[in-house]
């Protein structure tokens, strides 16, 4: 007797690929020829508009999901954009505008693209660099399949091998998911 496909809901953990360009195409980045993202469906674990997207859908379906930035990475914030003395800066220069640099917060290390370099401080643009765009995702669903115990209790998956988890393990590397 073979049991009829899982489908996405609260508390299932599902393993996809995955696609991402914004809605003019020109950001792209995808899962394609690294590890499938393996996520706690119900937990906020992925981007909110994705995971409304990925309810109901099973082992081998393929779809594309629009999601604009309110359920993406958010609206743009203007003030956002702020002035850094280089002195607070992770990354060592010389700087260059456009470029992604590490800035020492209250709030831990933040990433952020350079739009200005002067001599003792850069203009820092803060946003997500997703922030505002409506987002394309073209998404496989590899596999769906019940949460442990343990990952309930944690608030996320623990991957397809069903690694031990000592506790030592890094949680933050949970948290690098679209
Ligand atoms: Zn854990």
């Amino acid at each position: 007797m073979t049991e009829p496909p899982k489908s996405i809901a609260d508390d299932a953990v599902v393993t996809f690929h995955y696609k991402l360009r914004d809605a003019e195409g020109s950001f792209t980045e995808s899962s394609d020829g690294a590890s499938p993202v393996v996520y706690l469906h119900g937990r906020n674990n992925i981007v909110p508009g994705l995971e409304t997207e990925m309810v109901g859908k099973k082992s081998g379906d393929k779809f594309t999901a629009t999601v604009a930035p309110e359920h993406g990475y958010g609206e743009r914030n203007p003030d956002a954009v702020q002035r850094v003395p280089v002195k607070h800066l992770a990354t060592r220069g010389p700087y260059a505008t456009g470029q992604m640099v590490a800035v020492q917060t209250r709030d831990g290390l933040r990433q952020g693209r350079v739009v200005k370099v002067g001599h003792f401080n850069v203009d820092l643009d803060l946003n997500h660099p997703l922030a505002g765009k409506t987002l394309v995702f073209d998404i496989e669903i590899v596999d769906v399949r019940d949460a442990t115990g343990e990952e309930l209790a944690h608030g996320h998956a623990h991957g397809p091998e069903g690694h031990g988890h000592d506790h030592g393990h890094d949680h933050g590397e949970h948290e690098q998911q679209p």
